[in-house]
């Protein structure tokens, strides 16, 4: 039965290889989670009938389509741009948009996947979307932004709505992009439509906590994964990779509950401070003067600067990668490991790598895998969205608070899952299994 079981699950996953050729990051990813259902298939045999995985490893509808923009001195531009909506089963697509010379379809399509089953975990209402463009934002002007980002949104507009395809940011995409693309949206549609993005600013429809909910929810996954092995954040040493949106709010959480944290980078170098990261200045060089990482060395004569350092190999208790795809690999996974490292955190999308994840597991150390550890933001996007379709607004305190339950809850759903299916500790398989069985029967509910 397991043998012919296994044999079944090998022959979809290559099929998916088959019909998505070259897109490596989504073959990982697709990987990644049909491993871990053999168990749920014995369980639910409907699952086979419907053909419930053949259907969900294909995405509802893709969208390629072009984006023409001008630089300051006229030069004309051709991007890419990308609307992968993936999953609609729970509700609308919902998910980010990436702006990274790296982004490809395979690279939407891997983050798609991953986000219908991050959102199906939140316990709201959300389906599975992502997109994005090739486009390179670092070193452009607040007027190139401006009019990529209007004429990305040209095409756009036309696929979304807050019942249909709800974008956020990603990767590239922030404040500033997301009042360019909303602005845009406004001016086609003449409809204020709050809910039709979400990160949106606080004075247009935004809502508290968005901005600091990826990281800080990654942190209480860390914190509630120490609680169940009788530790706590309290004292412990950490690295956060990346010094972006995630990366900063992770280490003002591990800050607040009291842990220090030594190391954070950018993709040139990292730093490394062993007296605590200096978040003030973080903040000021990344959030508001938009520089490299490499500055901080001057601002702090004690912290080092090591351009196309791995930040790896700075020893830890706690390591939470924060800023890309496939940062560590089974390698750097060891590395941690031997010196010390107890907890994984992961706050960007699929950091570590198939034999990374295995030498965490193997050794098992806390390792909260991304689609659960860094659904704080995604949650906190259909908080906004539940604020604009009541037309109201809550306090900081609040929001932070149902952003904490959440959390929270996705740690103990993802727990309990993972001890019913015979693999104590292991949240990959409780992740996966627990969203796959929720999405899975919405999709069975209504029909083919
Ligand atoms: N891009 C974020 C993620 O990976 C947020 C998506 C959203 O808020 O829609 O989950």
């Amino acid at each position: 039965m397991a043998v012919v079981l296994e044999e079944k699950i090998e022959s979809i996953y290559q099929q998916v290889k088959a019909r998505n050729p070259g897109e490596n990051e989504f073959h990982q990813a697709v990987k990644e989670v049909l491993e871990s259902l053999g168990p749920v298939l014995v369980k639910y045999p409907e699952f086979s009938h419907h053909k419930i995985i053949e259907r969900i490893c294909e995405p509802e509808r893709q969208i390629i389509f072009r984006v023409p923009w001008q630089d300051d001195k006229g030069a004309v531009h051709i991007n890419r741009g990308f609307r992968v909506e993936f999953n609609s089963a729970i509700g609308p697509y919902k998910g980010g948009l990436r702006f990274h010379p790296s982004v490809y379809l395979g690279i939407i399509k891997f983050l798609g996947f991953e986000q219908l089953f991050k959102n199906a975990l939140t316990g709201m209402p959300i389906g599975g979307g992502k997109g994005g463009s090739d486009f390179d934002p670092k070193g452009k002007s607040d007027n190139e932004i401006m009019r990529f980002c209007q004429s990305f949104m040209t095409e756009l507009y036309r696929h979304l709505g807050e019942y249909t395809d709800v974008p956020a940011g990603d990767i590239g995409v922030g404040g500033r992009e997301l009042g360019f693309l909303f602005g845009q949206y406004k001016r086609i549609t003449n409809r204020y439509e709050s809910a039709v993005l979400t990160g949106k600013g606080i004075g247009w429809g935004g809502s508290l906590v968005r901005t600091e909910a990826t990281g800080y929810g990654a942190v209480y996954f860390v914190r509630e994964m120490l609680k169940v092995r009788k530790d706590s954040l309290e004292g412990k040493t950490c690295v956060v990779s990346g010094s972006g949106n995630v990366a900063i709010y992770t280490i003002e959480k591990l800050n607040q509950l009291g842990a220090k944290v030594v190391a954070c980078s950018d993709s040139n170098g990292i730093i490394v401070h062993e007296k605590g990261i200096d978040l003030d200045l973080v903040k000021k060089l990344k959030e508001v003067e938009r520089r490299r990482i490499a500055d901080y060395a001057t601002y702090h004569k004690d912290a080092k600067y090591i351009a196309g350092g791995n930040i790896w190999e700075v020893p830890c208790q706690v390591a939470m990668p924060s800023a890309t795809q496939n940062e560590i690999n089974g390698k750097d996974a060891k590395t941690l490991v031997k010196n010390g490292c107890i907890a994984v955190g992961e706050g960007a999308n699929m950091p570590t790598t198939p034999d990374g994840v295995k030498v965490f597991l193997d050794a098992k150390i806390a390792y909260g895998p991304g689609k659960a550890a860094n659904a704080g933001g995604v949650a906190t996007s259909a908080l906004e969205m539940q604020q604009n379709a009541s037309r109201d607004s809550w306090n900081f305190e609040f929001t932070e608070k149902k952003l904490d339950e959440i959390m929270t809850n996705i740690h103990t759903a993802t727990y309990e899952t993972a001890e019913e299916f015979g693999a104590s500790g292991n949240y990959v398989i409780g992740a996966n299994i627990t969203s796959f069985i929720k999405v899975a029967n919405a999709m069975v509910a209504l029909g083919l």
